[in-house]
């Protein structure tokens, strides 16, 4: 972990691309494709997390989107937060995380999405206190993953219930071969994915070439 905090170093002085290759590394020695669609990267992103690549990452968010004066870093719990948390602490803003529940009977003082989970395959609402997003918030959605944008799109409905404005999305994973990526290049959100994937191939993750 320190070699690649040391590596990143590096990376910060030659160029961005080069975190992009380190996570593209990870990704290809420890995560694990399940079935067509599914990337498992629960080694060190969203069950065990690798703390060095989590600053790394958050600092490559905060290099790709340092022209935009955000106010709040908005995700979805749980595997939303680390990544959202690094970033956070980049900007220097706090973070705001989406709570999921089951069934909502209460939704006072609540801005509330559905949203269907993709991992799961059920339905949720996201819920996030009113007391947390306002008019006046310039946000930046953070995610571990983008497949077929349900949770950015469920975020985003939230922030146009508190008439907050959404300034871009940045997500750690993008399968560009899922729905999600081109959902948002329609609306034309600025959209920044570190690691961009355009198939799996034989059980082996094929990147998007630059
Ligand atoms: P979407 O809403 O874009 O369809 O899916 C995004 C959410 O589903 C992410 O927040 C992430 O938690 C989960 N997700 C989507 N695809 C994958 C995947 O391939 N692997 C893992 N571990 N989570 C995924």
């Amino acid at each position: 972990m320190v070699k690649f905090v040391k590596q990143t170093a590096v990376g910060r002085e030659k160029g961005w691309g080069q975190l992009v290759k380190l996570l593209e590394d990870r990704i290809r020695q420890d995560g694990q494709v399940l079935g067509a669609d599914v990337l498992k990267v629960d080694s060190f992103l969203n069950h065990q997390i690798d703390p060095d690549l989590m600053a790394a990452l958050g600092a490559e968010f905060h290099a790709r989107f340092k022209d935009v004066d955000i106010t709040k870093i908005l995700t979805v719990e749980s595997s939303g937060i680390a990544p959202a948390l690094a970033a956070g602490m980049a900007f220097h803003k706090p973070v705001v995380f989406a709570r999921k529940h089951k069934s909502l009977t209460l939704k006072d003082h609540l801005y509330t999405a559905e949203v269907y989970s993709f991992t799961k395959k059920t339905a949720n609402t996201i819920a996030i206190s009113t007391k947390f997003l306002g008019p006046n918030d310039r946000v930046l959605i953070i995610d571990d993953f983008l497949a077929n944008g349900q949770a950015v799109e469920g975020l985003i409905d939230i922030i146009g219930q508190a008439q907050a404005h959404l300034e871009g999305v940045g997500v750690v994973i993008e399968k560009s071969f899922q729905k999600g990526r081109a959902l948002l290049d329609q609306r034309h959100v600025h959209v920044e994915a570190l690691a961009r994937i355009a198939a799996f191939e034989n059980g082996q993750v094929v990147f998007e070439q630059d």
